[in-house]
C-alpha cells in the first residue's frame, strides 16, 4: 500500500507564490486531474498550514519530485491577470520588498476568492391559490411589479407576516430563485447629455480623448488653479476609456475621497463607482475586488491600495492630487503610489493622467523634460477670481501674550462675520497644545516609547503620543518635582485657537475639525454638511479640510501658522509647505463671493511665503528645481533610506557600525551615517540611520544589494529600505 501512495502519478509541478515576506515562489506539484495556468488561485499548504497562492509559472525544479507537496485546490475565480503578476515583480525589484509580500497588497480582500453568496428570491407565477384573503392579496399585488424578492422583503413591503408569503409559496403562486447576494456594480453611461465644458476645458479634454484612443502608454500632466474644473476634464478621458470597453481606475489620496467628490461623479455618469478605501467593511472589499476580477466593476475610485486590484480590461489610470505625500506608502512594502502607477499604465500600454493644482516637482520636471505632456487650465469657472493672498509679518503685528491671532487678523474675521460669511482657520496640529512642561522644575512630558513630546488633548482629557498611540491622564502634580497646577501649554493646536476663538467670539457657532473630533465618514459628512448648510460661522481645522471640500459662503482663510510644515527640515519641506498652504487658500471664496487668505509668519522673505503671496508658482518651482538639481537631490539624484531598529539599543548601534563597514565601493554613490534617527525611539525601538545618495543613473538596487544580501543580521534587528524616501525621521 505504501509504495501506492509514494508512486502515485505526478502530472506536472507549478511555481506557486504565496503571500508571506518571501522572495521566490515555491515549487508544488500538480494533482493528477487538475490542470493549472499561470495566474490561477491555489489553496497549498506550507508547514502546518494551508496558504492561498498564486501560480507563477513552471516550476523552477532542482527537488526530487516525489518529495513535493500538492496543490490542494484550485480557487473558482478569474486568474491574477498577467499584467498585475508582472507589476508585483517589477514592485518587488523596484523596491527591493520580497515579491511575496508585494502579493500580499494584492490579495487582500478575505473571502473574495470563495464562491459568490446566494440568496433565494421569490417571484410571481401563473397560479393563483385557491382562498385568496386580503392579506395575500396585497402579496401578489406588491409582487405584481415582476421583481424577484426575498420573503423578509415581500412580508414588509406588502405590510403582512411572514407566515402569509410562506402560505403563497407552498401554494405555488410564488417559485424560488437563486440571486447573488450582493449588490451588482451599475454601468457608468459615458454619453451624458448635457455636459457643457468651457473653451479651455474642452481643449484640455479632447486632447485627453485623443490620448486614450491611441491605446498606448502615455503620462500627461492635467495642471490647473483650485476651480478650474479639473475633475470634468478627466471624466471625459475616463468617458472615452468606458466607450472602447475598458476599466479605468480614479486614485485619490484617502482624505480627498468624499461624498462631493462621488456625487459628482455620479452626476457625469448616472451611478456611483466603485470604492475601494479603508473603510470598507471586509464583505464590501470582497465584492469589489470580485467585482474587478470578474470586470463587471468598470470604474473604481480609491486610495492607493486599488492599484493592486486584479483588473483584467484596465485602459486608464487617473491619480487626482498627484503631489500628494499620502500616495506614499511607509510601512510595509515603501511605495509610492503615484509613481508605481505610472509603472502600472506602462506594463499595461495604456495612458495615465495625473492632476493636480500645485503639481509635485517631481512631475513638473519630468513635464519639462518632455517625457509627459502638460495641459493647463488657467481659469477658475463658475466662480470669483483667485482668493487674494496677503502675509501677517508677526514681527510687526503680533498677537498679545499668550494669543495665537494677530490683531489685524482678528478684524478681518470680524469683517467677514459681520458680512454673514464663514471664515476659517487653519493650523495642521491636531490637539490643544504640542508640548506641556512644568513652570517649576522644566519637566517636559514625553513619551516613554518614541523620542516625541505629548500632545495635550484638553477635550479628552489626556496626554497622547500622535506616533504609536501611547496615552496617559493629565496628572494634577508634575511628576518631577510634584508641584501642584504648575503644567503649562506650550504652543497651539487646533483645540487651542478654538478655545481662543470662543472668547473673542462667543456668540459665533465654531467647528473644529480634526481626526480627533470626527472619527470615520459618517461623522467628516454631517460636519462638511452642517458648514454647507451655514450651521457654522467659524471652522477651525487641520489638513482635512484643506482637501477638495466646496464651502461656497467661506470667504476667508487664516492660517495660523504659516512657517509650521518649514521647521521639519527635509528635501520637500518648503515645496510641501507651498502645496498645504495654496490648497487651503483655494478653500476661499469659491462662490460669488471673493475670497481673502492671510498667512501668519514669521518669515515673510521665505520664497515659499512670496511664491503664495505673489501667486507664481512657476519661479518658485524654477528655483527649488535649480536648488535641488545643484546639490543633486530628486529628481536629479537619487535616495534611499536604510533605518536600522531594535529594542536592544547597543544592538541597533553595534548592527549599524558593522553595516557601515562593509559598504561597498562604487562610482557616483556616497554612503551617509549611520546617524541617530529623528526619531531615534520609537515605539520602544532605538533607531538609527543610513542615507545613500547617488547618482540619477545609478542603479541603487544592484548597489543596495551588493552591500546588504552579504550581511547576515542578528533577529533581534530590522533594516528597513526604503528607495525614493519622502520620510526621512
Ligand atoms: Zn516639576
Ligand atoms: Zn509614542
Amino acid at each position: 500500500m505504501a509504495s501506492e501512495i509514494s508512486t502515485s502519478p505526478v502530472a506536472a509541478s507549478v511555481a506557486v507564490l504565496v503571500p508571506l515576506a518571501l522572495p521566490e515562489p515555491y515549487d508544488y506539484a500538480v494533482p493528477a486531474g487538475l490542470t493549472l495556468s499561470p495566474g490561477d488561485y491555489v489553496v497549498v499548504p506550507l508547514g502546518a498550514q494551508q496558504l492561498i497562492g498564486v501560480v507563477w509559472g513552471p516550476a523552477a525544479g532542482g527537488f526530487d519530485r516525489k518529495k513535493l507537496k500538492a496543490v490542494a485546490e484550485r480557487l473558482d475565480a478569474p486568474p491574477m491577470p498577467e499584467a498585475l503578476r508582472r507589476f508585483i515583480d517589477w514592485i518587488s525589484g523596484y523596491t527591493l520588498a520580497p515579491r511575496g509580500s508585494v502579493l500580499r497588497l494584492a490579495i487582500r480582500a478575505p473571502g473574495a476568492l470563495e464562491p459568490p453568496r446566494l440568496r433565494i428570491a421569490y417571484r410571481l407565477t401563473d397560479a393563483r391559490p385557491a382562498r385568496m384573503t386580503p392579506a395575500r392579496l396585497r402579496v401578489v399585488e406588491t409582487a405584481g411589479d415582476g421583481f424577484a424578492r426575498t420573503i423578509r422583503e415581500l412580508a414588509g413591503e406588502a405590510g403582512v407576516s411572514d407566515g402569509v408569503v410562506r402560505g403563497l409559496v407552498e401554494a405555488g403562486a410564488l417559485a424560488a430563485v437563486e440571486m447573488p447576494a450582493e449588490a451588482p456594480f451599475p454601468a457608468p453611461e459615458p454619453d451624458t447629455v448635457g455636459m457643457v465644458l468651457a473653451p479651455d476645458q474642452a481643449e484640455a479634454a479632447a486632447v485627453l480623448v485623443a490620448r486614450v484612443a491611441e491605446d498606448r502608454f502615455s503620462a500627461t500632466l492635467l495642471d490647473g488653479v483650485t476651480g478650474s474644473g479639473k475633475t470634468e476634464v478627466y471624466f471625459e478621458a475616463v468617458a472615452e476609456a468606458l466607450r472602447r470597453g475598458r476599466q479605468v481606475l480614479i486614485l485619490l489620496p484617502e482624505i480627498a475621497l468624499t461624498q462631493q467628490f462621488l456625487d459628482r461623479f455620479e452626476g457625469r455618469f448616472g451611478c456611483r463607482p466603485a470604492e475601494w478605501h479603508s473603510d470598507l467593511s471586509t464583505r464590501e472589499r470582497a465584492r469589489v475586488w470580485r467585482g474587478v476580477a470578474e470586470a463587471r466593476a468598470r470604474v473604481v475610485v480609491g486610495a492607493r491600495s486599488a492599484l493592486f486590484l486584479p483588473f483584467s480590461e484596465l485602459g486608464l489610470i487617473i491619480v487626482d492630487e498627484e503631489h500628494e505625500a499620502a500616495f506614499k506608502q511607509e510601512d510595509g512594502v515603501p511605495y509610492h503610489a503615484r509613481d508605481m502607477a505610472v509603472v502600472r499604465a506602462s506594463l499595461g500600454a495604456f495612458p495615465i493622467v495625473l492632476s493636480s493644482a500645485t503639481p509635485s516637482l517631481e512631475t513638473v520636471v519630468n513635464a519639462d523634460q518632455g517625457r509627459y505632456r502638460r495641459l493647463r487650465l488657467e481659469a477658475r469657472h463658475g466662480v470669483a477670481e483667485m482668493p487674494s493672498i496677503e502675509a501677517i509679518d508677526m514681527r510687526r503685528d503680533p498677537p498679545e501674550r499668550g494669543r495665537w491671532l494677530s490683531p489685524r487678523l482678528v478684524i478681518e474675521m470680524t469683517r467677514a462675520l459681520e458680512a454673514g460669511e464663514q471664515a476659517m482657520l487653519f493650523l495642521n496640529r491636531r490637539g490643544y497644545a504640542p508640548l506641556t512642561l512644568c513652570r517649576t522644575c522644566g519637566h517636559r512630558f514625553e513619551c516613554p516609547q518614541c523620542s516625541s513630546w505629548l500632545v495635550e488633548h484638553r477635550f479628552r482629557r489626556e496626554l497622547a503620543c500622535h506616533h504609536c498611540g501611547y496615552t496617559a491622564p493629565v496628572p494634577t502634580a508634575c511628576p518631577a518635582c510634584g508641584e501642584e497646577d504648575a503644567l503649562v501649554a506650550c504652543g497651539p493646536g487646533v483645540e487651542r485657537i478654538a478655545e481662543e476663538v470662543t472668547a473673542l467670539f462667543p456668540q459665533a457657532r465654531i467647528a473644529v475639525i480634526s481626526s480627533d473630533n470626527l472619527r470615520g465618514p459618517a461623522a467628516h459628512r454631517a460636519a462638511f454638511a452642517a458648514i454647507e448648510a451655514r450651521e457654522v460661522d467659524i471652522i477651525v481645522g487641520t489638513q482635512i479640510v484643506a482637501k477638495g471640500h466646496h464651502f461656497p459662503w467661506l470667504t476667508l482663510v487664516g492660517v495660523v501658522d504659516a512657517d509650521l510644515g518649514l521647521e521639519n527640515g527635509d528635501l520637500r519641506a518648503a515645496e510641501r509647505t507651498f502645496q498645504l498652504l495654496q490648497q487651503v487658500a483655494g478653500r476661499a471664496g469659491r462662490a460669488e463671493r471673493p475670497g481673502r487668505v492671510l498667512l501668519q509668519t514669521y518669515m515673510p522673505d521665505h520664497s515659499v511665503m512670496r511664491a503664495l503671496v505673489s501667486g507664481d508658482r512657476d519661479t518658485f518651482l524654477d528655483r527649488e528645481a535649480q536648488a535641488r538639481a545643484r546639490v543633486h537631490l530628486p529628481p536629479f539624484g537619487r535616495l534611499v533610506g536604510v533605518v536600522v531598529a531594535a529594542a536592544d539599543a547597543d544592538l541597533a548601534r553595534r548592527t549599524a557600525r558593522e553595516m557601515a563597514r562593509r559598504v561597498p565601493k562604487a562610482e557616483e554613490v556616497s554612503v551617509l551615517g549611520p546617524a541617530p534617527a529623528p526619531m531615534a525611539l520609537l515605539r520602544g525601538r532605538t533607531r538609527l540611520r543610513f542615507l545613500v545618495k547617488a547618482g540619477r543613473n545609478v542603479n541603487v538596487q544592484a548597489f543596495m544589494q551588493a552591500w546588504l544580501g552579504p550581511i547576515k543580521l542578528p533577529t533581534a534587528v530590522r533594516v528597513s529600505v526604503d528607495i525614493d524616501p519622502y520620510s526621512f525621521m
